[in-house]
């Protein structure tokens, strides 16, 4: 986690100092230029009037007389230089008093600014400087002194203090940002620390260990999703246990009876006749059967039950079992009724599983309705599919029992006792054969009236 914590302060850190960096490199471009432009105007503004003002000293000396000492007197800063050519280019003041008398054009100066009296250019005006800097608008040779705005002769100084003031600023405001950014990270890895948390709860078993996250962003939402999957885990550990519960329980039962069975003909209790090895063989068989039935439900709830696929009549089917229950439901006066009224009789299915789930709910029909009952099968085309439905006129099914009679061992009302001989786990196969063969599964009941059973299975999976 600090790991985490080290890496977004990092990646903090450099996105403040490569900002900051390019803030302040940028603003110094646009301030260096701004203020080239604000002084180069200023220059060109002292020079006209400066030019101007000689124009008129120009006329009322009526010539160039003592220009010289003039430009001497004026209170100047050192690197500043000034000369004064006449109307033929001659130079005839120059504060360095290095040309004196040369021709203008002999030392390449250009770019002067004329100054005139009464519209008459009399001579030209020029501001040199040596500090290099590019600022005006003359240039002298190949060493380039050029004329140089007078308004301000500091302003290298001036654009470093500028400078310097951004990069405090900047270092100020990286460190405010990282120190914010520190104390956001904390914020953002404390939710992310209670998830590592609560996922070590979980692997040590704790499985009823929930994150509390506030938050109500994408953490919050991983925190949420977190609880979520703690809660099936826990829920699927509990189902866990309850059906080793349950299978333990059913088993037990056939094996006592079979052990009483045999420690009584070993007594002496009892003969071993076949009325007792009759009662051990059925409780054999139950035990295969229920076996067999929690095979069948472990490998479809894996998904790794395989599927015998053809194409079955299934009106055919329904009227084979049926008739294998003909029999049952004789000896309890009860009439089986086959209605058949689809179009289409065939659908890709798994013919044996298929009488698996008929079987299923005949065998409960006949159990659950009493004498002089009836039933009835419905087979017929509904919509994306076959549907068949097993209506009895038996007990019913209670409310409270109704939305449980598809899971694993559940028995309601007075199936609880076994005395009825089902495993409870009839339904659950039926459910998990249907749903395997893309089909649903559903119940309509009323206590003391009878239960549909019905089921839809699409043409093709
Ligand atoms: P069992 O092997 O006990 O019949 P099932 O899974 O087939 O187990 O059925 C679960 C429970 O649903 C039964 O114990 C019974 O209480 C109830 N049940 C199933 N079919 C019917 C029915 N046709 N009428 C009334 N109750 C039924």
């Amino acid at each position: 986690m600090r790991g985490l914590t080290w890496k977004l302060g990092g990646a903090l850190l450099l996105i403040v100092v490569v900002s900051v960096g390019l803030m302040a490199y940028l603003t110094n471009l646009s301030t260096t230029r701004e203020f080239q432009q604000y002084v180069s105007r200023g220059n060109m503004m002292y020079t006209r009037s400066l030019a101007d003002s000689l124009g008129d000293l120009y006329a009322v000396e009526q010539g160039w007389n003592n220009i010289q000492e003039t430009l001497l007197s004026l209170p100047l800063s050192t690197s500043e230089r000034i000369l004064v050519t006449d109307s033929s280019g001659v130079i005839i003041a120059d504060t360095a008093r290095e040309w004196l008398g040369k021709e203008s054009a002999e030392v390449s100066l250009s770019g002067g600014t004329p100054i005139t009296v009464s519209g008459q250019m009399v001579g030209s005006l020029y501001l040199l400087s040596s500090s290099g800097m590019d600022m005006g608008r003359g240039h002298m040779g190949g060493r380039i002194p050029q004329t140089i705005p007078m308004v301000v002769t500091n302003e290298e100084g001036f654009l470093a203090q500028v400078n310097d003031s951004l990069w405090k600023v900047g270092l100020i405001a990286a460190a405010v940002a990282l120190v914010i950014g520190l104390i956001l990270t904390r914020q953002i890895t404390r939710p992310v620390r209670a998830l590592i948390s609560g996922a070590r709860h979980l692997t040590k078993g704790e499985l009823s260990y929930r994150v509390t996250v506030k938050s109500r962003d994408e953490i919050g939402e991983l925190a949420d999703s977190f609880n979520i999957m703690a809660s099936s885990l826990e829920k699927g550990e509990q189902s866990r246990r309850q059906l080793t519960a349950d299978i333990a329980h059913e088993l037990r039962t056939p094996l006592t009876v079979i052990e009483g069975t045999v420690d009584g003909i070993i007594d002496g209790v009892f003969q071993p006749d076949t009325e007792h090895l009759r009662s051990i063989k059925e409780q054999t068989a139950l035990l295969t059967h229920l076996i067999s039935d929690l095979r069948d439900i472990s490998l479809a709830e894996s998904g790794q039950l395989e599927l015998n696929l053809t194409s079955t009549d299934m009106v055919e089917l329904v009227r084979r079992v049926v008739s294998n229950y003909e029999i049952n439901a004789r000896e309890k006066d009860i009439r089986i009724k086959l209605e058949e009224e689809p179009q289409i009789h065939e659908i890709e299915a798994d013919t044996v599983r298929m009488e698996q789930v008929i079987s299923n709910l005949l065998t409960n029909a006949i159990r659950h309705t009493p004498s002089s009952g009836s039933i009835s099968v419905t087979v017929k085309n509904d919509e994306g599919g076959l549907a068949i439905s097993v209506a009895d006129t038996g007990e019913g099914i209670a409310p409270e029992d109704l939305p449980h009679v598809f899971e694993r061992f559940y028995r309601s009302g007075s199936s609880r006792s076994r005395k009825e001989g089902g495993t409870g786990l009839g339904l659950a196969i039926v459910k998990q054969m249907v749903e395997a063969h893309g089909g649903k599964v559903w119940v309509e009941s009323k206590k003391d009236t009878g239960s549909i059973f019905s089921i839809l299975l699409p043409f093709s999976i």
